[in-house]
Formats: C-alpha cells, sequence, structure tokens
C-alpha cells in the first residue's frame, strides 16, 4: 500500500535497531525480532460475475509468536505490497506487547480493490484466503480481523469457511465479528476511548484538569468520533476536526472557537468520516484549509486520520499553547517531526500506546468467544480502561527513569518483553 519510494519494513527494522541498540540485545535476538518468523504468500483463484476467473495475490505474515497467538488485521487494496504487511505485522507485535495482552503480531492483506467487486466476489476472496490459510490460523495460533477495506461481514465469511474446513465451532479464530455474532460490546468506542484514557492519564501527569483544556483532530471517523465523545465527557473541548473531502478531493478543517457539538456534527457526515461543508458553515463553523487543524491554539493534538501528517515542513506551525500529541492514527508523525517534538518537551502519547484499544478490545472479543460467555458493555470499558492506564503508567515510568522521549519509552518496554519471552522459551 506505499507508495513506491517509501519502505514501510525498512521503517519498521529501522525502528527496532535503534531501540535493540537502547536495550544493548544480543546479536541472535535481533535477528530473529528484525525479521517475521512466518510469511505465507497465496494465490486465490475466483469464479467473477462475468465468468471468468480471476486470480488474487494474498499474503498472511506472522512477526512474533512469543508472547502468544499472532493477532492483526487483513487489509484488501488495490495498491497492497507484503513490505507493508511486514511492517505492519512488526508493528502489530510491540503493540500488543506494551498494552501486554498475551499475543504477537501478524498482518494480512489480498491485492484487490474491493469498490469494483461485487459481494460474492468479495465473499470468494474472503473464503479462498480462509481455505488456502487455514492451516496457519486459528485461536490457538493465529487471529485476523478486520483493517482497511474489511468488515464485520468479510469477517464472517471468513469465520464460516474456517469452521467448514475445520468441521468444528470456532468463533475465536476470527474478531470484528458483528455483536451478536461473536462481537464484543464496546469494540466500535474502543480505540476513541483508549486515546483518551491516555489523554486522561497524561493530563493528570502534567497536573492539568481536563475541563481546562482544548484540542484539534486531524479526522472525523471512528477513531476521532468516540474519542471526542469520551473527551467531551470528562470536559473537554474540541475546537477544530478536519476530514478528507471526497468530491473535492481534498481535505478541510471545521472550527468552532465556543466548541463543536459533536452530535451536530455526526448529523452531517457520512459513513466515511466525511463532513458536508455547505451543511457545517450554515450551523457557524469556520470552514479552513485541510491542515488548519494544525495550527489551532489548543493544548491536545489528535491525529486521528492517515499516516505521515506531522511532518518536518508542517512540525514548525504547532502552537507553543500545545502539551499533548495523542497519535490516534498509526505512524501520523514523521521521524524529523519526532526530533523537534522532543525537543519542545510535548508530551507523546505514541500510536503503539494510544490506539492499542482496538486490539485490547479484539483480544477480549476472543477471550469471551473462546468462554462462549458475554460480557456488558460495561465491564468491557472497565476492563479496557484498567489495561491502557496501565500501559500508559509502565510508559510514563520508563519515560520519567531513563530520561527519554516517550515513544523510545513504549518501544523499549515492548520489544523488551517481547525479546524476554523469546529468551524464556530458549529461543534464542
Ligand atoms: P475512518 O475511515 O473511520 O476515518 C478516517 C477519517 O480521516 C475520516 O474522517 C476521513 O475523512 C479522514 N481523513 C482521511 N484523509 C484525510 C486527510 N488527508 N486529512 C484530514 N482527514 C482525512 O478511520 P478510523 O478507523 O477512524 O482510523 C483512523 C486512523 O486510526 C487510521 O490510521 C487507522 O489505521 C488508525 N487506527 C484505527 C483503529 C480502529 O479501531 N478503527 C485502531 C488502531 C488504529
Amino acid at each position: 500500500m506505499a507508495d513506491k519510494s517509501f519502505n514501510p519494513f525498512e521503517m519498521a527494522q529501522a525502528q527496532f535497531d535503534s531501540v535493540a541498540d537502547m536495550l544493548d540485545l544480543e546479536q541472535g535476538t535481533r535477528d530473529l525480532l528484525r525479521f517475521n518468523q512466518r510469511e505465507f504468500h497465496v494465490s486465490i483463484p475466483v469464479r467473477m460475475d462475468d465468468g471468468n476467473v480471476q486470480v488474487f495475490r494474498g499474503f498472511r505474515v506472522q512477526h512474533n509468536d512469543a508472547r502468544g497467538p499472532a493477532k492483526g488485521g487483513i487489509r484488501f487494496h488495490p495498491m497492497e505490497t507484503i513490505d507493508t504487511v511486514r511492517a505492519l505485522a512488526m508493528w502489530m507485535t510491540w503493540k500488543c506487547a506494551v498494552v501486554d495482552i498475551p499475543l504477537g503480531g501478524a498482518k494480512g492483506g489480498v491485492i484487490c480493490d474491493p469498490h469494483n467487486l461485487s459481494q460474492r466476489e468479495q465473499e470468494g476472496i474472503c473464503r479462498g484466503w480462509v481455505r488456502q490459510l487455514s492451516k496457519n490460523l486459528g485461536p490457538l495460533n493465529d487471529v485476523p480481523a478486520p483493517d482497511v477495506m474489511t468488515n464485520p461481514q468479510h469477517m464472517l465469511w471468513m469465520l464460516d469457511e474456517y469452521e467448514a474446513v475445520r468441521g468444528e465451532k470456532l468463533p475465536g479464530f476470527i474478531t470484528g465479528k458483528p455483536v451478536g455474532m461473536g462481537g464484543s460490546l464496546g469494540r466500535t468506542e474502543a480505540t476513541g476511548y483508549g486515546v483518551i484514557f491516555n489523554v486522561r492519564e497524561a493530563l493528570k501527569e502534567l497536573d492539568i484538569p481536563p475541563a481546562d483544556t482544548t484540542a484539534s483532530f486531524q479526522g472525523f471517523g471512528n477513531v476521532a468520533q468516540y474519542a471526542i465523545e469520551l473527551y467531551t465527557q470528562i470536559w473537554g473541548k474540541v475546537i477544530c476536526v478536519s476530514c478528507w473531502d471526497q468530491q473535492d478531493q481534498t481535505s478541510y478543517s471545521f472550527r468552532k472557537s465556543g466548541g463543536i457539538d459533536l452530535e451536530e456534527l455526526q448529523g452531517i457526515t457520512d459513513r466515511f468520516g466525511g463532513i458536508d461543508k455547505d451543511k457545517a458553515e450554515g450551523l457557524g463553523y469556520e470552514v479552513l484549509p485541510g491542515d488548519a487543524w494544525i495550527e489551532q491554539d489548543v493544548d491536545i493534538l489528535i491525529p486521528a486520520a492517515l499516516e505521515n501528517q506531522i511532518t518536518g515542513d508542517n512540525v514548525g506551525k504547532i502552537s507553543d499553547k500545545v502539551k499533548i500529541i495523542a497519535e490516534g492514527a498509526n505512524g501520523p508523525t514523521a521521524p524529523e517531526a519526532d526530533k523537534e517534538i522532543a525537543k519542545r518537551d510535548i508530551f507523546m502519547l505514541p500510536d503503539l500506546l494510544a490506539n492499542a484499544g482496538g486490539v485490547t478490545c479484539s483480544y477480549f472479543e476472543q477471550v469471551q468467544c473462546n468462554m462462549n460467555y458475554f460480557w456488558e458493555k460495561d465491564e468491557v470499558i472497565g476492563k479496557l480502561d484498567t489495561q491502557i492506564t496501565n500501559a500508559f503508567e509502565a510508559v510514563n515510568e520508563m519515560r520519567k527513569s531513563k530520561d527519554i522521549y516517550a515513544r523510545d519509552a513504549a518501544y523499549v518496554i515492548a520489544v523488551g518483553r517481547v525479546a524476554e519471552a523469546c529468551r524464556e522459551r530458549g529461543w534464542v
């Protein structure tokens, strides 16, 4: 999925190398963790609606399963590449480790464009992917989930195929299923809420009452909307959000200095997180250029849209008032920008910690499926809060005790835990 000049796997390996140096990891552990443990390439023949057979290429990469079954989503994308899947699998290992859930990291992908495929053709790809990989997947070794352009319906087709191949009911095989079909309550909210559990703890650390703070968001999709819901409940005020405009093929920011009204904005937002700008203007929002979200005079910036959004070019636009950046998106901050943010002493809540609520709740879904007993939503959210708050505390403690940048602290904890599990198993 990457553009040709950018290799995400090389970036993931470079990040790992620098943490390995900090941890002074022995060569064998470095050689193991720099690469993925297993990688599968599959060809999936599908009979198309016009009667012809088209063959789709797919992948599953298991980076490391020393701490438990590998876990990670499957993406459908026309530009999917094996190096993107490799990088994402590695990042999943670190994310599961930093929040201390007993899972490893994996990722999958199929090169296809769902926009140009009928439901029946997509079902064929889902079932074919599972048929090719069923021996290597399962509740006890590798658990897929939805990701870019895959959804609960795709997960159900995959589950159905897996159970048909195995001849038994195994709902813990996959997460992100619809509620009522083995999905967990609270999953929709989990990532956004997890972002705000982190923000709440960071504000406590900085001794700032949430009610005295303002925030600006990039994005107004699943992560941003639930983060705004919880942030507003703890009395924070959001003054700006941004989104992609499909019609104009550009992004816009929407500002209301008195604070946005979440429900009002949701009422004029499509299912892709795009806000109707004429209606927004009618409701008194200032409609500004897409990157205006980053230059607002706020206490908290929450990039929750895409990767590579805070860069060397725009990091200088961040107001002196900003005290916290919480990465709802994966990889929104480029390495050059990171250096500047660290220098300015802004409290960074890095993606592997800030947006780990989603995978934590997926783990809860798997646990509930394996027990065949489902929890109330309050119980799910309560357990999520505990898990994320504990992870925040561990990262914050590491940050302070070693006097290092919070992203490095999160990586040191995550890589350290995985390396330890490999050592304890006698692998290295
Ligand atoms: P989404 O598709 O629901 O929403 C994305 C939002 O970003 C939309 O409002 C869209 O208009 C906006 N957007 C897209 N391009 C933009 C641009 N150039 N400028 C401004 N806004 C833009 O996606 P989501 O599920 O909210 O995920 C957002 C990010 O969080 C992604 O990086 C995703 O990988 C990451 N993430 C999501 C989850 C999850 O559980 N949903 C978990 C972990 C990480």
